[in-house]
């Protein structure tokens, strides 16, 4: 199977009731040749109207670090753990709101055959969320962000702030992380081209 062939199928996924309300499943893009990809936990509002994953607030800063690290956006393969928009719909405008458990694991079903066909060195995981499904369940941010991890999926993974979490940590002062999130992205991108380099 393709990568093309895997988004055809995730695009009308019925796997779990996230399928009901999204307007479009963000399956993820770039560079599928990237030795990087960029892991986040799910797509929010904006994501889920264009149907690409980081492009709303959390995504302009995401990308301001990409630039910041050197990088572009293209150089670089980004997707979530989860395909399609959580929220809360019970007030009648909808929340959006972190995946449940069983969501999470309903979506590996499309996460895990797109990690083994892009066979990334690296995998940066953006937020604890990712980590937690990808590295260990206790992973803990504050603490391991920035370490290299064994992963099942990659030769390594790491993980790095989320920029919704800088976003909110600025507000009270200081970068909130944003200076982290540049380095990370960077030593991430640095260590995967080595790895990718080795073969
Ligand atoms: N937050 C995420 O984790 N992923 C997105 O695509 C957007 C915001």
């Amino acid at each position: 199977m393709t990568l093309e062939e895997l988004r055809s199928e995730a695009l009308i996924c019925t796997g779990c009731s996230l399928s009901e309300r999204r307007t479009n499943v963000v399956f993820g893009e770039g560079n599928p040749q990237s030795p990087l990809v960029l892991i986040g936990e799910g797509p929010g509002d904006n994501e889920d109207k264009l149907g690409r994953p980081f492009v709303g607030r959390a995504g302009q800063l995401l990308d301001k670090a990409i630039i910041e690290a050197g990088l572009q956006r293209s150089q670089l393969y980004i997707t979530n753990t989860v395909k399609c928009r959580a929220a809360d719909w019970t007030t009648g405008k909808p929340q959006n709101r972190p995946p449940t458990e069983q969501e999470v694991t309903a979506c590996r079903k499309w996460l895990v055959p797109q990690i083994e066909l892009l066979k990334p060195k690296v995998i940066l995981c953006v937020g604890a969320p990712s980590a937690k499904n990808l590295i260990k369940k206790n992973f803990l941010i504050t603490k391991e962000r920035g370490l290299y991890f064994p992963c099942e999926y990659a030769k390594t993974a790491i993980a790095t702030l989320h920029p919704s979490y800088i976003l909110r940590e600025a507000n009270k002062g200081g970068d909130g992380g944003y200076s982290l999130l540049v380095a990370d992205i960077r030593r991430a991108y640095d260590a995967a081209v080595k790895l990718a380099e080795k073969g």
